[in-house]
């Protein structure tokens, strides 16, 4: 039997980041990915020679000094990639089609909260105080410190009050409580349901600065593996974890892997889905409440995505940023409602990568998206779906291409259909539970599932630990990688690899 001192489960961002992490640290490690490549949600694929994101378009956390690049320049990857920052002056754009206006909106916190005075100059104060108060939460938040990197349980009185009731408190303007909240698309929970807390660690970095990197999530997944060639990391592709044998002293012996081999390991840390997790732990070893609160877990949303080109752009086009978001009704905490019945919000993501052969631009385009639109054909995998689902797909594709040209009429003629995907395609690609875009929802009081679990061999991370999104889900393998190695090794490292210089820089 193959003994190994830790094997992490999952290989999107956050499998890579601990296996890295613990290889750097001397850790012999193995990484298991039951797709047939690893990078899960951040990797390309090509269609028609098109490349396109499954789920890494943008971040924020790239400028100096910013989260993002310090995790990488820890990782010693940052130089491995390319940024490509957003103008700094109308960054993105939030057409609120309720009020029949665009909204442009910058990025640097003082220029924003300016910016959008200018906008609102009866909200002022509102608008300095939301700002000021997103900037507290992330100060104060152990786990986005990457020097502590430590999981403390929501203890901000920001975690016990929901992100509506705070943008209540400050305006009653419905379009600024909007754009406000305008982000909770990139973590896909209603306003009510998150804490004013977790949308600020969340969504603070994306004020700061954004920033797309060139090739995508394949660059980072192109420099991960370079440096797991290097290291010797055992990478297994098409493998899993069948099931879970030899228990003594409340830890699990042997994992017996798909491929019939049997591996003894010191520890085991998933990165996947805590749904999937479920499946691999017995049921026999757990308490009803652990389970109870593993299956109370809701999905967050998803997207329908169309994959189109757009362009050659004309000199009478638009300049449009290449973020550009739809919200039909200002009202986000409705768009964001499985029970919502209205049009969509939608995002357009248009690549600011040099162009394709015929001048044309690859173009995102992703409209919110709930697992109850597809759940008739749940039991369906992808390329065996019936006629139905089928012209559900086509319906939904020629909606969302209207609702884009009826905003852009400069587009009208140069957007180009080349595939789409479903939440149940997210589904079956990621191997996930529900296709929702990232993970569990993020609710207010809600305990997620992070760090050692009741079998004390095995550990939880991944993008439901924490939070959602690279960042999010870089940071909760940071912290479960620092509890693995221990406070000491962990320190030791950040101190070789100098930190505390870069990180002021
Ligand atoms: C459409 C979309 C757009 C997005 N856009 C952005 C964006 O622009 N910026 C951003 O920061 N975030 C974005 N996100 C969110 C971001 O992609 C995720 O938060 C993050 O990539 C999740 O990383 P992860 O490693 O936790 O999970 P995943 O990337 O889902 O990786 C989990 C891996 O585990 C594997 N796996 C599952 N079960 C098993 C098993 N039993 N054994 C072995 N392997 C298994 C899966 O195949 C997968 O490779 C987007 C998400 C989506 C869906």
């Amino acid at each position: 039997m193959r003994r190994i001192q830790t094997i992490v489960v999952g290989s999107g961002i956050s499998g890579l980041t601990a296996t890295l992490l613990l290889a750097l640290n001397g850790h012999e490690t193995m990484l298991i990915e039951k797709a047939p490549r690893i990078g899960g949600s951040i990797s390309r694929f090509r269609r028609k020679g098109v490349p396109f994101d499954v789920g890494f378009h943008f971040t924020g956390g790239l400028e100096p000094g910013g989260i993002f690049r310090n995790l990488l320049d820890l990782l010693g990857l940052f130089d491995d990639i390319e940024p490509i920052f957003l103008p700094e002056e109308r960054t993105t754009c939030f057409v609120v089609e309720d009020v029949n206006q665009a909204y442009y909106l910058p990025t640097g916190v003082a220029r924003t909260v300016e910016n959008l005075k200018d906008y609102f100059p009866g909200d002022a104060y509102a608008i300095e105080q939301y700002f000021h108060r997103m900037q507290e939460v992330c100060r104060k938040t152990p786990s986005l410190q990457i020097e502590n990197a430590s999981f403390a349980h929501p203890q901000l009185p920001e975690d016990f009050v929901s992100l509506q009731d705070v943008l209540c408190s400050l305006t009653e303007n419905q379009t600024l409580r909007g754009l406000l909240c305008g982000y909770a698309m990139c973590y896909g929970v209603r306003p009510s349901e998150i804490s004013f807390a977790s949308h600020s660690r969340m969504c603070l970095n994306f004020h700061e600065s954004l920033a797309y990197i060139r090739d995508g999530g394949d660059a980072l997944v192109r420099a991960f593996s370079e440096r797991f060639d290097r290291l010797g990391v055992d990478v297994r592709t098409n493998t899993w974890i069948e099931r879970l044998e030899g228990f003594e002293d409340d830890r699990a012996g042997r994992l017996v892997l798909n491929t019939g081999e049997e591996v003894t390991a010191e520890n085991c840390l998933f990165t996947i889905h805590p749904r999937n997790i479920l499946d691999i732990l017995p049921a026999r070893r757990l308490r009803k409440a652990f389970i109870n609160r593993v299956m109370d877990f809701e999905p967050s949303a998803g997207f329908f995505n169309v994959f189109a080109t757009v362009g050659p752009e004309t000199d009478s086009g638009p300049e449009l940023p290449s973020i550009t978001s739809l919200f039909p009704s200002s009202d986000v905490d409705a768009l964001l409602d499985p029970a919502y019945q209205g049009l969509p919000g939608l995002v357009a993501i248009r690549s600011v990568e040099p162009p394709l052969p015929d001048g044309s631009r690859p173009v995102h385009l992703l409209e919110l998206a709930f697992p109850e639109a597809t759940a008739a054909w749940n039991d369906t995998r992808t390329g065996k779906r019936p006629p139905e689902y089928m012209k559900y797909r086509e319906a939904r594709t020629s909606a969302i291409l209207d609702h884009v040209r009826r905003n852009f009429p400069a587009y009208a003629d140069s957007l180009h259909v080349v595939d789409s995907a479903s939440m149940l395609t997210f589904r079956d690609y990621l191997n996930s539970p529900d296709g929702s875009a990232y993970g569990i929802k993020q609710k207010m009081g809600q305990m997620n599932l992070v760090g050692r679990l009741p079998v004390r061999n095995l550990w939880a991370a991944g993008q439901s630990a924490i939070l959602p999104g690279l960042i999010g889900a870089m940071m909760s393998a940071f912290i479960v990688g620092r509890a693995m190695i221990g406070k000491e090794a962990y320190e030791n490292f950040l101190g070789g690899r100098g930190l505390a210089r870069r990180a002021g820089s």
